[in-house]
């Protein structure tokens, strides 16, 4: 058995990268692909405190029907 260095895909573009001290960015091929993944997950859980602030309406108008 040789050394063969393992390579994972990026999360972002797909292109291998090399699982060792020559990608700091890993598992991204580069910090571009980072920030763009990074970019993406806040906006995702931008989404979610939006949609949970909705129901706070409801609990008021449940207060309101109770008085
Ligand atoms: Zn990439």
């Amino acid at each position: 058995m040789c050394p063969v260095s393992k390579t994972v895909k990026c999360p972002t573009c797909g292109k291998p990268v090399v699982w060792g001290p020559e990608s700091p960015w890993r598992p991204f091929c580069s910090e571009r692909c980072k920030l763009i993944d990074l970019g993406e997950w806040a906006s995702e859980g931008h989404r979610i405190p939006g949609e949970e602030t909705l129901p706070e309406e409801f609990i008021e108008q449940e207060n309101r029907r109770k008085h």
